[in-house]
């Protein structure tokens, strides 16, 4: 097996350093989603000099293209990526649940995993619990998780049941093969991966409480709050999340899986979630949509407006402003341009926008989550 994990090699000075196993007793931390094997309009180094330490990828999508014979001959997909920090790897639950649920002419979901049918005429693909560990296993992943059968809090009650009962039987499934891949092999097991499980249960409290009793019962390094972490009405799942951190002992790690606006980071951090991943943050970045500190050092209070402001760069009222983004920004963005200079790259439909603005915007999460660190150690104390 050829190098995938890259563990011999310097950390980045800013960002991309430490490895998994520290990065549990810090944070909170916040990864950006490179859904499809990039961060969109980023390189490897725009992420390090965003301060970015530990980025997520998804190894269904990364399965159906490029490919995992590609990857392994391109060295895993850190090597692929150009990363040379911790990556975490979904096992693509969620995105096939999402598929096939808007369409079921993607496929089908079972008791032996998702069955998904690829447009165009390639074979049917299988993503059952081994194969989900084995492929993040491949891709070189340091935190990897459980495949899980991901529900909607409007699904019914016997919906929320039968996801509960299978995520159980496919976690469990996921910890022996990870357990006999890492007894197979001396290079897996000094990279030391870890595996996180993920609950289910809807808004049901007391299918949460089976599916974590059971999860923590199997024993993992961390666990995941799974499901729409949003309801319809883009309320936050507030009880639910918290239910869930109280329902894990407080010794492990959890990561509210898709959660990445502002305001909930912050809201879960306070509930004792240390990892996040979403695409929203680069994504609103690429749509105009920035992220700004109105204060040198705010102290994060219960009101978002009190501290940071959403910047709308296709405002026309940006056109001659020659101040940068935010003055609280150490950023390339902020250092050299002014939003005026930004909008007009935003119009004329340059690459060099969504770049600067994701840069920006990855840099105000990794300063948002510096901010909860020092609130949390700054509680700690206190007690
Ligand atoms: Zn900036």
């Amino acid at each position: 097996m050829s190098s995938v994990l890259n563990r011999g090699e310097p950390p980045a000075e800013e960002g991309g350093g430490g490895d998994p196993v520290s990065l549990l007793g810090a944070g909170p931390h916040f990864m950006p989603d490179a859904t499809y094997g990039v961060v969109r309009a980023t390189g490897a180094d725009d992420l390090e000099r965003a301060g970015v330490q530990i980025v997520m990828t998804n190894a269904f999508h990364l399965m159906l293209r490029p490919g995992m014979s590609t990857l392994r001959a391109l060295g895993g997909a850190k090597a692929f990526l150009g990363w040379k920090g911790p990556l975490a790897t979904d096992s693509g639950g969620f995105q096939a649940y999402s598929l096939i649920r808007e369409n079921r002419k993607y496929g089908r979901i079972d008791d032996r995993g998702l069955t998904f049918l690829p447009a165009g005429n390639r074979d049917k693909l299988l993503l059952g619990p081994e194969k989900a560990i084995q492929n993040q296993l491949r891709l070189g992943s340091d935190i990897l998780f459980c495949l899980d059968d991901c529900t909607h809090p409007d699904d019914s009650a016997g919906e929320q049941e039968k996801s509960v009962r299978r995520t159980i039987a496919w976690a469990r499934a996921c910890k022996v093969a990870f357990t006999k891949a890492l007894a197979q092999s001396k290079q897996l097991k000094q990279a030391k991966p870890l595996l996180f499980g993920v609950l289910q249960g809807g808004r049901d409290p007391s299918l949460r409480r089976i599916c974590a009793e059971a999860l923590v019962e199997i024993g993992f390094d961390g666990f995941g709050y799974g499901g729409w972490p949003i309801d319809d009405q883009g309320n936050l799942m507030r009880d639910m999340l918290q239910l869930s951190r109280e329902l894990v002992p407080p010794q492990f790690a959890m990561h509210a899986l898709g959660v990445g606006h502002p305001g909930s980071v912050v809201t879960c951090a306070r509930l004792g979630y240390k990892f996040f991943d979403s695409a929203l943050p680069t994504r609103d970045a690429r749509r105009g949509r920035l992220y700004c500190f109105t204060r040198e050092s705010p102290e994060l209070g219960s009101e978002l407006k009190d501290w940071m402001d959403f910047l709308y760069i296709q405002d026309e009222r940006h056109i001659k402003d020659s101040r940068p983004l935010s003055e609280f920004c150490t950023g390339p963005c902020c250092a050299r341009y002014s939003r005026g200079y930004l909008q007009h790259l935003n119009r004329i439909e340059d690459v060099l926008y969504p770049r600067l603005a994701t840069i920006h915007n990855l840099l105000f999460m990794r300063r948002l989550t510096e901010l909860l660190g020092l609130e949390d150690e700054a509680q700690h104390k206190h007690q």
